[in-house]
């Protein structure tokens, strides 16, 4: 079933990206409020088929912990993207002023946890882009993993005009040696990094004073902490395995699941199962 822009009614703009604008719109034939991603792009309409025809892949397989495709179409070159809409928005946007409790932090990141093994073990995707932006909670207090690298044609497309930055990335992704192919292990130094900010409150290297002394400092200083005052020597160590900043010593999902930080989320009878 193909979703086209002619049944679209356009509501409320939900946020900006970096590409274009993120709008709440209703599917008139069903009556279902979705989020449409605007991704603006200068690309012929062969590529742009292409991006069209890799994301197919997504209506295959659902898991509750991804955010819901419903489908991607493209007018001009700018490509749409129709997806589920979270009604409580991004994890940055839920970041009190100094963080977020323990007991929500886990179960968020237990979600978090679920979704990327989905993805890599089920659609053999690498997210690549782990970030709290990235992570949309809704007010059924389901949380969800959106923007994942599913088309190799879009992400190149995107690859080409973003030069900015990404201070989520692993050092291994600053300082590639010979062996430089992304696996899971950058997504899981992202994840360590996106526990700490929500657990803080914020990005965990806002005080240095550019981008460059930002990099600078994910390669050369030790890792960011939790503050033992307020976090768990579970949650600390948690984080800890996960800011490795030796790539290959970095626990894979399953590992993570089996943490005792997050293990009674993996217990049908333990707190938060479903
Ligand atoms: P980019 O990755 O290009 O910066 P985002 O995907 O982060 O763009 O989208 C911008 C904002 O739009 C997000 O911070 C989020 O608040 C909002 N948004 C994105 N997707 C959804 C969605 N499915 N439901 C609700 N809000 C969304």
């Amino acid at each position: 079933y193909q979703i086209e822009m002619s049944q679209l009614t356009a509501l409320e703009e939900l946020g900006k990206g970096q590409y274009g604008t993120v709008r709440r719109v209703r599917h008139e034939p069903t009556g279902v409020e979705m989020a449409m991603k605007e991704i603006r792009l200068e690309l012929d309409k062969s590529k742009l088929d292409g991006i069209i025809m890799e994301l197919d892949v997504l209506h295959k397989s659902t898991s509750p912990f991804i955010v819901d495709f419903y489908g991607a179409f493209f007018v001009e070159s700018t490509v749409y993207y129709c997806m589920e809409y979270m009604d409580a928005g991004s994890l940055d946007k839920l970041e009190a002023a100094d963080g977020l409790p323990e007991a929500v932090l886990a179960r968020t990141v237990w979600c978090v946890v679920k979704g990327l093994m989905f993805l890599k073990e089920e659609l053999s995707i690498i997210h690549r882009d782990v970030k709290p932006t990235n992570i949309l909670v809704n007010t059924k207090g389901e949380v969800k993993l959106c923007d994942f690298g599913v088309s190799g044609q879009l992400e190149k497309s995107l690859a080409k005009t973003n030069i900015g930055c990404q201070p989520y990335m692993a050092p291994e992704r600053i300082t590639p040696s010979t062996n430089s192919t992304y696996t899971v292990a950058s997504d899981v130094w992202s994840l360590g990094l996106s526990i700490v900010e929500m657990g803080l409150g914020r990005y965990p290297y806002a005080n240095e004073s550019s981008v460059f002394a930002q990099i600078t400092a994910i390669v050369q200083n030790d890792p960011p902490k939790l503050p033992e005052d307020k976090f768990s020597a579970e949650c600390r160590d948690f984080v800890a395995r996960c800011l490795d900043k030796v790539p290959t010593r970095r626990p894979t999902y399953r590992q993570l699941l089996r943490h005792p930080w997050l293990a009674r989320f993996e217990n049908p009878d333990g707190e938060g199962a479903k």
